[in-house]
């Protein structure tokens, strides 16, 4: 394909603002002559991404420190109650036994009284 050397173009670094408008034949001398300022233009441009890109991480940091305290308060609100239902379970677990034992006294007075029917009988 064929390109027209007189054709005005825009300068390769157009997009972090070198503004300047090039014959296609002048490309290799504007980018030789303009070499400190493109560089510099570079240079601004990833100071730019970068300062970007940390204050995205610092929002990101900041949010997930927060959802890191909501979890931590419901690991501890969890723990709050499985501590009161495990106090629950002891305690019927307790009373569980001591109704065992009065069903047990009960029978065993039973036998005796049946016992001393069959005697007086
Ligand atoms: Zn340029």
């Amino acid at each position: 394909m064929l390109e027209c050397l007189d054709q005005e173009i825009d300068c390769i670094y157009s997009d972090i603002g070198c503004e300047i408008k090039v014959k296609r034949k002048e490309v290799s001398l504007h980018e030789t002559r303009n070499q400190p300022i493109h560089t510099r233009m570079i240079y601004n441009n990833f100071k730019t991404q970068i300062s970007q890109s940390n204050e995205k991480s610092s929002t990101e940091i900041l949010i997930l420190k927060q959802e890191n305290a909501e979890l931590k308060n419901k690991i501890r609100e969890l723990e709050i109650q499985s501590n009161t239902f495990n106090k629950i379970i002891e305690k019927k677990s307790q009373e569980i036994l001591f109704l065992k034992n009065e069903v047990e006294k009960t029978n065993i007075v039973m036998n005796q009284k049946h016992i001393k029917i069959i005697l007086h009988a």
